[in-house]
């Protein structure tokens, strides 16, 4: 099995290393990642300035950019072959419910999934101040999933979305296969004034709540549970193209 590695940590960072011990046992592991690091970043692609690949020895490279102009370039210039299947991870920090709006990491793997490739993004959910982060327990999610998957191949176009509690292995309660929660974050805007007397802002709050089901991916993960999300590229509200058909703008001339 041929493995693709990514990140939004970038190439140093813990969780990727953590990452390739990981997967190493499963086959020939590739890792293509930012050089540095690009969390909320989201799926931006870089179009107006160039990217270079550097080497980090033997099947490592980072790449000037995105977490999706990693995947992008591996996928379509720097990998010899196409991998079997692309990991995004290990995040520092949860991509919970609403997170995968913003995370880099869930890019990474949502532009492999939209190359046809299948792809996960595993996520460290880190309390505030934990102080030990136990990579230990995402390591074994993902020999677990990798130990699994040449029997159930994931579906093309899908992102198996996986956040792992941040606790020793021996007190995770188990996997769940859960929907996305809708994250809240507290407001925060603060304005400073930089050393010329001009305005400058620090945006995001922490973490303030869950909304929504009990049983979705947020509460489950900090109930100490492995949640699994598959999520489609489709972002069609499906369910509402009835409601939307009944609004009658189909039955409107555009022009008058
Ligand atoms: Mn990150």
């Amino acid at each position: 099995m041929r493995i693709l590695l990514s990140n939004d940590d970038g190439i140093e960072a813990a969780g990727l290393r953590a990452l390739e011990e990981a997967a190493a046992p499963f086959g020939e592991v590739f890792v293509v990642a930012p050089s540095t690091e690009q969390s909320a970043k989201s799926h931006s692609f870089t179009m107006h300035e160039p990217l270079r690949v550097n080497s980090h020895g033997p099947n490592r490279w980072s790449v000037t950019g995105t977490p999706a102009d990693a995947v992008y370039l591996a996928l379509h210039g720097i990998l010899p072959q196409r991998p079997d299947i692309v990991i995004s991870g290990i995040n520092r920090g949860s991509n919970l419910g609403t997170d995968v709006l913003y995370s880099g990491t869930v890019a990474a793997a949502r532009e492999a999934a939209s190359n046809d490739v299948p792809a996960i993004a595993v996520s460290l959910h880190i309390p505030e101040g934990a102080e030990v982060l136990h990579w230990a327990t995402a390591q074994l999610a993902v020999a677990q999933l990798l130990r699994r998957y040449p029997d159930r191949p994931l579906p093309l176009g899908e992102v198996l979305n996986i956040n792992v509690p941040n606790v020793p292995a021996s007190e995770v309660k188990g996997w769940r296969v859960a929907p996305l929660a809708r994250r809240r974050y507290a407001v925060m805007v603060r304005e400073e004034r930089d050393p010329r007397g001009r305005r400058y802002y620090w945006i995001g709050g922490p973490h303030d709540r869950f909304d929504g089901e009990p049983d979705a991916d947020g509460p489950l993960c900090m109930a100490g549970f492995v949640t699994v999300t598959p999520m489609s590229l489709d972002t069609t509200a499906h369910a509402s193209l009835g409601a939307a058909g009944s609004i009658g703008l189909e039955d409107r001339c555009f022009t008058t």
